[in-house]
Protein backbone atom coordinates (compact mmCIF):
# COMPACT_ATOMS: atom_id res chain seq x y z
CA UNK A 1 0.00 0.00 0.00
CA UNK A 2 1.35 3.41 -0.86
CA UNK A 3 2.04 5.91 1.83
CA UNK A 4 -0.58 8.59 0.28
CA UNK A 5 -3.26 5.65 0.38
CA UNK A 6 -2.49 4.72 3.90
CA UNK A 7 -2.69 8.50 5.23
CA UNK A 8 -6.08 8.83 3.19
CA UNK A 9 -7.37 5.71 5.01
CA UNK A 10 -6.05 6.30 8.21
CA UNK A 11 -8.04 9.66 7.86
CA UNK A 12 -11.32 8.13 7.06
CA UNK A 13 -11.54 5.68 9.61
CA UNK A 14 -10.71 8.48 12.09
CA UNK A 15 -13.24 10.97 10.30
CA UNK A 16 -16.00 8.33 10.57
CA UNK A 17 -15.14 7.48 14.69
CA UNK A 18 -15.64 11.49 15.00
CA UNK A 19 -18.86 11.82 13.09
CA UNK A 20 -20.42 8.69 14.96
CA UNK A 21 -19.53 10.38 18.08
CA UNK A 22 -21.03 13.72 16.69
CA UNK A 23 -24.13 12.15 16.11
CA UNK A 24 -24.39 10.08 19.28
CA UNK A 25 -23.77 13.54 21.04
CA UNK A 26 -26.66 15.10 18.39
CA UNK A 27 -28.95 12.34 19.66
CA UNK A 28 -29.20 13.51 23.14
CA UNK A 29 -29.44 17.35 22.39
CA UNK A 30 -32.63 18.89 22.59
CA UNK A 31 -31.76 21.74 19.60
CA UNK A 32 -30.56 19.11 17.28
CA UNK A 33 -33.95 17.21 17.81
CA UNK A 34 -35.74 20.44 16.77
CA UNK A 35 -33.42 20.74 13.67
CA UNK A 36 -34.14 17.11 12.70
CA UNK A 37 -37.93 17.58 12.93
CA UNK A 38 -38.29 20.87 11.19
CA UNK A 39 -36.51 19.57 8.75
CA UNK A 40 -38.44 16.30 8.58
CA UNK A 41 -41.58 18.04 8.37
CA UNK A 42 -40.47 20.15 6.35
CA UNK A 43 -39.89 17.47 3.24
CA UNK A 44 -42.98 15.69 4.28
CA UNK A 45 -44.90 19.43 3.12
CA UNK A 46 -42.20 20.26 0.40
CA UNK A 47 -43.57 19.22 -3.72
CA UNK A 48 -46.64 19.51 -4.95
CA UNK A 49 -48.20 16.82 -2.83
CA UNK A 50 -47.72 16.76 0.50
CA UNK A 51 -47.26 13.26 2.14
CA UNK A 52 -50.44 12.86 3.86
CA UNK A 53 -49.50 9.83 5.13
CA UNK A 54 -46.40 9.96 6.65
CA UNK A 55 -47.99 13.56 7.85
CA UNK A 56 -50.97 11.46 9.60
CA UNK A 57 -48.42 10.27 11.70
CA UNK A 58 -46.84 13.68 12.25
CA UNK A 59 -49.83 14.97 13.16
CA UNK A 60 -51.40 12.16 15.68
CA UNK A 61 -47.90 12.18 17.56
CA UNK A 62 -48.20 16.18 17.86
CA UNK A 63 -48.58 17.70 20.95
CA UNK A 64 -51.78 19.91 20.13
CA UNK A 65 -52.29 21.17 24.03
CA UNK A 66 -55.79 22.27 24.23
CA UNK A 67 -59.09 21.92 22.29
CA UNK A 68 -60.88 25.08 23.36
CA UNK A 69 -63.80 24.75 20.81
CA UNK A 70 -65.32 22.04 22.02
CA UNK A 71 -68.95 20.92 22.16
CA UNK A 72 -69.58 18.23 24.72
CA UNK A 73 -72.69 16.87 23.09
CA UNK A 74 -70.93 16.86 19.62
CA UNK A 75 -67.60 15.39 20.64
CA UNK A 76 -69.30 11.76 21.64
CA UNK A 77 -69.69 9.68 19.28
CA UNK A 78 -73.07 8.18 17.70
CA UNK A 79 -71.61 4.41 18.75
CA UNK A 80 -71.57 5.68 22.41
CA UNK A 81 -74.81 7.17 22.18
CA UNK A 82 -76.47 3.95 20.74
CA UNK A 83 -74.13 2.05 24.18
CA UNK A 84 -76.27 4.81 26.16
CA UNK A 85 -79.72 3.59 25.12
CA UNK A 86 -78.91 0.33 25.42
CA UNK A 87 -77.72 0.99 29.08
CA UNK A 88 -80.91 3.11 29.81
CA UNK A 89 -82.88 0.39 28.20
CA UNK A 90 -84.53 2.64 25.78
CA UNK A 91 -85.83 1.92 22.22
CA UNK A 92 -85.55 3.64 18.78
CA UNK A 93 -88.05 3.64 16.20
CA UNK A 94 -87.32 1.63 13.20
CA UNK A 95 -89.91 3.43 11.26
CA UNK A 96 -92.37 6.82 10.97
CA UNK A 97 -95.79 6.60 11.74
CA UNK A 98 -97.57 9.58 11.67
CA UNK A 99 -100.59 9.13 13.43
CA UNK A 100 -98.61 7.92 16.28
CA UNK A 101 -96.13 10.93 16.14
CA UNK A 102 -93.06 8.96 15.85
CA UNK A 103 -90.43 9.73 13.87
CA UNK A 104 -87.52 6.93 12.22
CA UNK A 105 -84.14 7.08 14.24
CA UNK A 106 -85.67 8.94 17.07
CA UNK A 107 -85.28 7.81 20.99
CA UNK A 108 -88.43 6.89 23.00
CA UNK A 109 -87.18 7.11 26.82
CA UNK A 110 -90.38 5.58 27.77
CA UNK A 111 -90.41 2.03 28.48
CA UNK A 112 -91.61 -0.61 25.64
CA UNK A 113 -94.20 -1.93 27.91
CA UNK A 114 -95.48 2.18 27.44
CA UNK A 115 -95.59 2.73 24.26
CA UNK A 116 -99.13 0.84 23.14
CA UNK A 117 -98.99 -2.36 20.71
CA UNK A 118 -98.36 -0.66 17.30
CA UNK A 119 -95.31 2.15 18.71
CA UNK A 120 -94.12 -1.26 20.70
CA UNK A 121 -93.86 -3.21 17.54
CA UNK A 122 -91.51 -0.42 15.59
CA UNK A 123 -89.54 0.95 18.74
CA UNK A 124 -86.93 -1.56 19.01
CA UNK A 125 -83.19 -2.13 21.32
CA UNK A 126 -79.71 -0.84 20.73
CA UNK A 127 -78.76 -4.25 20.48
CA UNK A 128 -81.38 -4.96 18.03
CA UNK A 129 -80.42 -2.07 15.94
CA UNK A 130 -76.75 -2.82 16.04
CA UNK A 131 -78.05 -6.44 14.41
CA UNK A 132 -79.63 -4.32 11.45
CA UNK A 133 -76.80 -3.51 9.72
CA UNK A 134 -78.44 -1.82 7.50
CA UNK A 135 -80.81 0.33 10.05
CA UNK A 136 -77.35 0.34 11.89
CA UNK A 137 -75.46 2.36 8.95
CA UNK A 138 -78.60 4.08 8.24
CA UNK A 139 -78.45 5.56 11.95
CA UNK A 140 -75.20 6.64 12.25
CA UNK A 141 -75.34 8.27 9.23
CA UNK A 142 -78.39 10.22 10.65
CA UNK A 143 -77.04 10.82 14.24
CA UNK A 144 -73.75 12.22 12.36
CA UNK A 145 -72.36 13.51 9.45
CA UNK A 146 -71.16 10.20 8.31
CA UNK A 147 -70.66 9.28 4.69
CA UNK A 148 -73.36 12.04 3.79
CA UNK A 149 -70.69 13.10 0.77
CA UNK A 150 -69.24 9.86 -0.58
CA UNK A 151 -72.09 8.21 -2.03
CA UNK A 152 -75.38 9.34 -3.15
CA UNK A 153 -78.37 8.73 -0.62
CA UNK A 154 -81.61 11.43 0.36
CA UNK A 155 -80.32 13.75 2.60
CA UNK A 156 -81.81 17.16 3.84
CA UNK A 157 -79.23 20.56 3.21
CA UNK A 158 -76.00 19.93 5.01
CA UNK A 159 -76.32 22.28 8.05
CA UNK A 160 -79.93 21.23 8.48
CA UNK A 161 -77.96 17.20 8.43
CA UNK A 162 -75.45 18.84 11.20
CA UNK A 163 -77.74 20.59 13.23
CA UNK A 164 -80.69 17.71 13.20
CA UNK A 165 -77.93 15.28 14.72
CA UNK A 166 -78.16 17.07 18.37
CA UNK A 167 -82.19 16.75 18.01
CA UNK A 168 -81.60 12.56 17.44
CA UNK A 169 -78.68 11.89 19.94
CA UNK A 170 -80.45 14.64 22.65
CA UNK A 171 -82.78 12.37 24.63
CA UNK A 172 -79.39 10.51 25.38
CA UNK A 173 -77.13 12.90 25.28
CA UNK A 174 -77.00 13.93 29.10
CA UNK A 175 -77.54 10.38 30.16
CA UNK A 176 -73.43 9.89 31.52
CA UNK A 177 -71.62 12.92 31.93
CA UNK A 178 -68.86 11.58 33.70
CA UNK A 179 -68.54 8.73 31.55
CA UNK A 180 -68.75 10.75 28.82
CA UNK A 181 -66.27 13.49 30.01
CA UNK A 182 -63.61 10.42 30.97
CA UNK A 183 -63.95 9.03 27.31
CA UNK A 184 -63.25 12.12 26.04
CA UNK A 185 -60.41 12.48 28.36
CA UNK A 186 -58.97 9.32 27.30
CA UNK A 187 -59.24 10.30 23.49
CA UNK A 188 -57.50 13.22 23.89
CA UNK A 189 -54.51 11.79 26.06
CA UNK A 190 -54.32 9.07 23.64
CA UNK A 191 -53.56 11.72 20.70
CA UNK A 192 -51.58 14.23 22.75
CA UNK A 193 -53.76 16.52 23.56
CA UNK A 194 -53.72 17.91 27.67
CA UNK A 195 -56.89 20.45 27.68
CA UNK A 196 -60.36 21.15 26.66
CA UNK A 197 -62.63 23.99 27.25
CA UNK A 198 -66.06 22.14 26.44
CA UNK A 199 -69.83 23.45 26.41
CA UNK A 200 -71.29 20.32 28.42
CA UNK A 201 -75.05 22.17 29.37
CA UNK A 202 -76.81 25.57 28.18
CA UNK A 203 -77.25 27.37 31.10
CA UNK A 204 -80.74 27.55 32.83
CA UNK A 205 -83.21 30.63 31.66
CA UNK A 206 -85.61 32.23 33.81
CA UNK A 207 -89.31 33.06 33.17
CA UNK A 208 -90.98 36.24 34.38
CA UNK A 209 -93.68 37.19 32.22
CA UNK A 210 -94.20 40.58 33.16
CA UNK A 211 -90.27 41.61 32.78
CA UNK A 212 -89.56 39.48 29.82
CA UNK A 213 -92.41 40.96 28.15
CA UNK A 214 -90.40 44.26 28.45
CA UNK A 215 -87.37 42.62 26.68
CA UNK A 216 -89.30 40.38 24.17
CA UNK A 217 -90.84 43.69 23.20
CA UNK A 218 -87.90 45.97 22.31
CA UNK A 219 -88.31 47.12 18.92
CA UNK A 220 -85.55 46.87 16.42
CA UNK A 221 -84.81 50.41 16.55
CA UNK A 222 -84.83 50.70 20.66
CA UNK A 223 -82.03 53.30 21.77
CA UNK A 224 -79.19 51.79 23.86
CA UNK A 225 -81.00 53.53 27.10
CA UNK A 226 -84.41 51.24 26.17
CA UNK A 227 -82.72 48.49 26.10
CA UNK A 228 -80.90 49.00 29.25
CA UNK A 229 -83.84 50.03 30.86
CA UNK A 230 -85.37 46.34 30.16
CA UNK A 231 -82.67 44.44 30.76
CA UNK A 232 -81.97 46.39 34.47
CA UNK A 233 -84.86 45.05 35.50
CA UNK A 234 -85.12 42.19 34.52
CA UNK A 235 -81.40 41.30 35.96
CA UNK A 236 -82.30 43.78 39.00
CA UNK A 237 -85.29 40.62 39.92
CA UNK A 238 -82.77 38.09 39.34
CA UNK A 239 -79.91 39.45 41.54
CA UNK A 240 -82.63 39.56 44.37
CA UNK A 241 -84.55 35.90 43.50
CA UNK A 242 -83.88 32.63 45.70
CA UNK A 243 -85.64 30.53 42.86
CA UNK A 244 -83.26 32.07 40.38
CA UNK A 245 -80.04 31.40 42.44
CA UNK A 246 -81.10 27.73 43.41
CA UNK A 247 -81.37 27.30 39.68
CA UNK A 248 -77.56 29.12 39.11
CA UNK A 249 -76.15 26.76 42.00
CA UNK A 250 -77.88 23.51 40.41
CA UNK A 251 -75.93 24.42 37.15
CA UNK A 252 -72.78 25.12 38.46
CA UNK A 253 -73.37 21.68 41.18
CA UNK A 254 -74.06 20.07 37.95
CA UNK A 255 -70.82 20.54 36.06
CA UNK A 256 -68.71 20.62 38.77
CA UNK A 257 -70.23 16.48 39.69
CA UNK A 258 -69.93 15.90 36.16
CA UNK A 259 -65.63 16.71 36.51
CA UNK A 260 -65.16 15.16 39.34
CA UNK A 261 -62.12 13.06 39.29
CA UNK A 262 -61.25 14.57 35.24
CA UNK A 263 -58.20 16.50 36.13
CA UNK A 264 -54.69 14.91 36.40
CA UNK A 265 -50.97 15.71 36.14
CA UNK A 266 -51.48 15.17 32.19
CA UNK A 267 -54.73 16.71 31.86
CA UNK A 268 -57.09 19.20 32.37
CA UNK A 269 -60.71 20.36 31.97
CA UNK A 270 -63.09 23.22 32.33
CA UNK A 271 -66.18 24.49 30.75
CA UNK A 272 -67.90 27.28 29.13
CA UNK A 273 -71.67 28.15 29.59
CA UNK A 274 -73.59 29.17 27.08
CA UNK A 275 -77.35 29.99 26.24
CA UNK A 276 -79.33 29.59 22.56
CA UNK A 277 -79.30 32.32 20.08
CA UNK A 278 -82.46 31.04 18.23
CA UNK A 279 -84.41 31.88 21.64
CA UNK A 280 -87.07 34.90 22.54
CA UNK A 281 -85.02 38.20 23.95
CA UNK A 282 -86.09 37.79 27.31
CA UNK A 283 -84.61 33.55 27.37
CA UNK A 284 -81.52 34.23 25.86
CA UNK A 285 -80.85 37.22 28.35
CA UNK A 286 -82.14 35.26 31.05
CA UNK A 287 -79.97 32.16 30.31
CA UNK A 288 -76.87 34.00 29.61
CA UNK A 289 -77.58 35.96 32.96
CA UNK A 290 -77.06 32.88 34.70
CA UNK A 291 -74.48 31.75 32.44
CA UNK A 292 -72.42 34.97 33.54
CA UNK A 293 -73.53 33.92 37.35
CA UNK A 294 -72.34 30.51 37.17
CA UNK A 295 -68.84 31.66 35.91
CA UNK A 296 -68.24 33.96 38.85
CA UNK A 297 -69.29 31.14 41.09
CA UNK A 298 -67.47 28.23 39.50
CA UNK A 299 -63.43 28.04 39.32
CA UNK A 300 -64.36 25.08 36.46
CA UNK A 301 -66.86 27.69 34.33
CA UNK A 302 -64.04 29.61 32.91
CA UNK A 303 -65.98 31.12 30.14
CA UNK A 304 -69.14 32.51 28.55
CA UNK A 305 -70.45 31.50 25.27
CA UNK A 306 -73.94 31.72 22.71
CA UNK A 307 -74.53 28.94 20.50
CA UNK A 308 -77.08 28.04 17.93
CA UNK A 309 -77.60 28.14 13.98
CA UNK A 310 -76.18 31.75 13.65
CA UNK A 311 -78.08 32.34 10.21
CA UNK A 312 -81.61 31.03 12.19
CA UNK A 313 -84.21 34.09 11.81
CA UNK A 314 -84.54 34.76 15.29
CA UNK A 315 -80.61 34.65 15.09
CA UNK A 316 -80.31 36.45 12.64
CA UNK A 317 -83.04 39.55 13.66
CA UNK A 318 -81.57 39.63 17.35
CA UNK A 319 -77.84 39.46 16.86
CA UNK A 320 -77.25 43.19 18.04
CA UNK A 321 -79.68 42.73 20.50
CA UNK A 322 -77.64 39.84 21.94
CA UNK A 323 -74.43 41.76 21.43
CA UNK A 324 -75.99 44.63 23.57
CA UNK A 325 -76.55 41.97 26.12
CA UNK A 326 -72.98 40.57 26.39
CA UNK A 327 -72.07 44.61 26.92
CA UNK A 328 -74.44 45.09 29.61
CA UNK A 329 -73.75 41.54 31.41
CA UNK A 330 -70.25 42.41 31.42
CA UNK A 331 -70.69 45.40 33.54
CA UNK A 332 -72.73 43.84 35.96
CA UNK A 333 -70.13 40.51 36.25
CA UNK A 334 -66.82 42.03 35.34
CA UNK A 335 -64.10 39.45 34.83
CA UNK A 336 -65.85 36.81 32.75
CA UNK A 337 -64.30 35.78 29.64
CA UNK A 338 -65.94 35.15 26.27
CA UNK A 339 -66.06 33.47 23.38
CA UNK A 340 -68.50 33.54 20.49
CA UNK A 341 -69.78 32.09 17.40
CA UNK A 342 -69.57 34.88 15.53
CA UNK A 343 -69.72 35.13 11.47
CA UNK A 344 -70.32 31.41 11.07
CA UNK A 345 -71.66 32.57 8.04
CA UNK A 346 -71.28 32.72 4.00
CA UNK A 347 -72.92 34.70 0.90
CA UNK A 348 -75.58 32.85 0.38
CA UNK A 349 -76.27 31.96 3.25
CA UNK A 350 -77.93 35.09 4.40
CA UNK A 351 -78.48 38.65 2.41
CA UNK A 352 -74.98 40.19 2.06
CA UNK A 353 -76.22 42.53 4.56
CA UNK A 354 -76.15 39.88 7.15
CA UNK A 355 -72.47 39.17 6.93
CA UNK A 356 -71.47 43.35 7.76
CA UNK A 357 -71.11 43.04 11.60
CA UNK A 358 -71.18 40.15 13.50
CA UNK A 359 -67.72 39.68 14.30
CA UNK A 360 -67.23 43.72 14.49
CA UNK A 361 -70.09 43.76 17.25
CA UNK A 362 -68.81 40.71 19.32
CA UNK A 363 -65.52 42.05 19.45
CA UNK A 364 -66.45 45.55 20.05
CA UNK A 365 -69.83 45.39 21.37
CA UNK A 366 -69.94 42.33 23.30
CA UNK A 367 -66.12 42.53 23.98
CA UNK A 368 -65.34 39.05 23.23
CA UNK A 369 -61.79 37.40 24.33
CA UNK A 370 -62.29 34.93 21.28
CA UNK A 371 -64.38 34.57 18.05
CA UNK A 372 -65.73 31.11 17.59
CA UNK A 373 -65.29 30.10 13.44
CA UNK A 374 -65.24 34.22 11.86
CA UNK A 375 -65.86 32.79 8.18
CA UNK A 376 -67.53 35.93 7.09
CA UNK A 377 -64.58 38.35 8.08
CA UNK A 378 -63.45 39.44 4.61
CA UNK A 379 -67.45 40.07 4.02
CA UNK A 380 -67.50 42.79 7.41
CA UNK A 381 -67.41 46.16 7.07
CA UNK A 382 -64.10 47.53 6.74
CA UNK A 383 -62.58 44.44 7.27
CA UNK A 384 -58.75 45.71 6.85
CA UNK A 385 -59.38 47.78 9.79
CA UNK A 386 -61.25 45.21 11.70
CA UNK A 387 -58.64 42.62 11.56
CA UNK A 388 -56.17 45.29 12.75
CA UNK A 389 -58.55 45.25 15.85
CA UNK A 390 -58.16 41.69 16.02
CA UNK A 391 -54.57 41.67 15.97
CA UNK A 392 -54.19 44.44 18.45
CA UNK A 393 -56.52 43.51 21.11
CA UNK A 394 -55.41 39.90 20.24
CA UNK A 395 -58.48 38.37 19.79
CA UNK A 396 -57.99 34.90 18.60
CA UNK A 397 -59.79 32.81 16.39
CA UNK A 398 -60.91 29.27 16.85
CA UNK A 399 -60.42 27.90 13.23
CA UNK A 400 -62.83 24.72 12.72
CA UNK A 401 -61.62 23.52 9.45
CA UNK A 402 -64.27 19.92 9.10
CA UNK A 403 -67.23 21.52 10.27
CA UNK A 404 -66.77 24.78 8.03
CA UNK A 405 -66.41 22.83 5.06
CA UNK A 406 -69.32 20.54 5.83
CA UNK A 407 -71.70 23.40 7.37
CA UNK A 408 -70.65 25.95 4.86
CA UNK A 409 -69.00 24.52 2.32
CA UNK A 410 -65.70 26.71 2.67
CA UNK A 411 -62.74 24.92 2.68
CA UNK A 412 -59.19 24.71 1.18
CA UNK A 413 -57.67 28.20 -0.30
CA UNK A 414 -61.18 29.62 0.12
CA UNK A 415 -60.72 29.55 4.09
CA UNK A 416 -60.39 32.60 5.44
CA UNK A 417 -58.00 31.16 8.29
CA UNK A 418 -55.30 32.42 5.30
CA UNK A 419 -56.34 36.07 6.00
CA UNK A 420 -55.93 35.26 9.67
CA UNK A 421 -52.58 33.52 8.99
CA UNK A 422 -51.42 36.47 6.39
CA UNK A 423 -52.36 39.28 8.85
CA UNK A 424 -51.06 38.20 11.93
CA UNK A 425 -54.22 37.63 13.75
CA UNK A 426 -53.60 35.17 16.46
CA UNK A 427 -55.68 32.06 16.26
CA UNK A 428 -56.03 27.99 17.45
CA UNK A 429 -56.91 24.97 15.75
CA UNK A 430 -60.18 23.33 16.98
CA UNK A 431 -62.91 20.76 16.51
CA UNK A 432 -66.19 22.01 17.35
CA UNK A 433 -68.08 18.87 16.90
CA UNK A 434 -65.94 15.89 16.48
CA UNK A 435 -68.59 13.44 17.37
CA UNK A 436 -70.55 14.79 14.20
CA UNK A 437 -67.87 15.47 11.81
CA UNK A 438 -65.95 12.08 12.54
CA UNK A 439 -62.57 13.48 13.23
CA UNK A 440 -60.43 14.46 16.09
CA UNK A 441 -58.16 17.38 17.20
CA UNK A 442 -55.19 15.58 15.32
CA UNK A 443 -57.49 15.11 11.95
CA UNK A 444 -58.08 19.12 11.91
CA UNK A 445 -54.19 19.10 12.10
CA UNK A 446 -53.31 17.21 9.75
CA UNK A 447 -55.94 19.42 7.52
CA UNK A 448 -54.48 22.39 8.42
CA UNK A 449 -51.16 21.03 7.79
CA UNK A 450 -51.74 19.38 4.40
CA UNK A 451 -53.69 21.92 3.01
CA UNK A 452 -51.62 25.38 4.16
CA UNK A 453 -48.53 23.87 4.49
CA UNK A 454 -47.35 25.71 7.83
CA UNK A 455 -43.75 26.39 8.93
CA UNK A 456 -42.95 23.78 11.78
CA UNK A 457 -42.43 26.94 13.53
CA UNK A 458 -45.47 28.40 12.66
CA UNK A 459 -47.32 25.22 13.87
CA UNK A 460 -45.71 24.70 17.19
CA UNK A 461 -47.36 28.40 18.03
CA UNK A 462 -50.74 27.55 16.47
CA UNK A 463 -50.42 24.34 19.33
CA UNK A 464 -49.03 27.09 21.66
CA UNK A 465 -52.03 29.52 21.23
CA UNK A 466 -54.44 26.54 22.48
CA UNK A 467 -52.72 27.34 26.19
CA UNK A 468 -52.29 31.05 25.87
CA UNK A 469 -55.65 31.99 24.63
CA UNK A 470 -57.54 29.25 26.69
CA UNK A 471 -59.45 31.10 29.62
CA UNK A 472 -57.51 28.49 31.96
CA UNK A 473 -55.81 31.32 34.78
CA UNK A 474 -52.43 32.91 34.74
CA UNK A 475 -50.62 30.07 36.80
CA UNK A 476 -52.70 27.22 35.45
CA UNK A 477 -51.81 28.61 31.74
CA UNK A 478 -48.07 28.77 32.70
CA UNK A 479 -48.18 25.12 34.28
CA UNK A 480 -49.55 23.86 30.91
CA UNK A 481 -46.93 25.44 28.97
CA UNK A 482 -44.56 23.88 30.69
CA UNK A 483 -46.00 20.69 30.39
CA UNK A 484 -46.39 21.48 26.67
CA UNK A 485 -42.55 22.66 26.53
CA UNK A 486 -41.76 19.14 28.10
CA UNK A 487 -44.12 17.28 25.42
CA UNK A 488 -42.83 19.38 22.52
CA UNK A 489 -39.15 18.29 23.42
CA UNK A 490 -40.25 14.26 23.95
CA UNK A 491 -42.08 14.38 20.67
CA UNK A 492 -38.94 15.92 18.67
CA UNK A 493 -36.25 13.37 20.49
CA UNK A 494 -38.77 10.55 18.83
CA UNK A 495 -39.20 12.59 15.49
CA UNK A 496 -35.76 12.51 15.07
CA UNK A 497 -35.09 8.99 16.06
CA UNK A 498 -38.13 8.15 13.67
CA UNK A 499 -36.43 10.46 10.71
CA UNK A 500 -32.95 9.10 11.05
CA UNK A 501 -34.44 5.45 10.89
CA UNK A 502 -36.58 6.47 7.39
CA UNK A 503 -35.51 4.65 4.46
CA UNK A 504 -34.07 7.33 1.93
CA UNK A 505 -36.38 7.19 -1.01
ZN1 LIG B 1 -69.24 25.61 17.89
Amino acid sequence: MKIKTLVMLICLVSFGVADAREIKAKKTNPQSNYAATNQYYSNLISGATPNVAELNLFANMLPKGGDIHHHYSGAIYAETYLDWVGKKNYCIYSESAEQLKVEKYRIEIKPVAELGERAGQICISADAVRKDNTFYRELLMRWSDKDFSNHFHEQPAPDQQFFDTFGFFGPVSNASYQEGLQALKDRAKAENVQYIETMLEKSPDVDNRELAKKINNLKSDATEDETEAALIEFSDFMDGDAAVKAKIDDYVKTLEEAATGIDDAAFRLRFQAYASRNNAPAKVFSGLYCAFAAAKESNLIVGVNIVGPENGHVAMRDYSLHMQMFRFLNQRFPGVKLSLHAGELVLGMVPPEGLKNHVREAVEVAMADRIGHGVDIAHETDPDELLEVLKERKVAIEVNLTSNSFILGVKNEAHPVQVYRYHNVPFVISTDDPGVSRNNLSGEYLLFIARYKPSYEELKKVAYNSIRYSFLSESEKLDELKSLDKRFTGFEAKIAKLARSRRAK
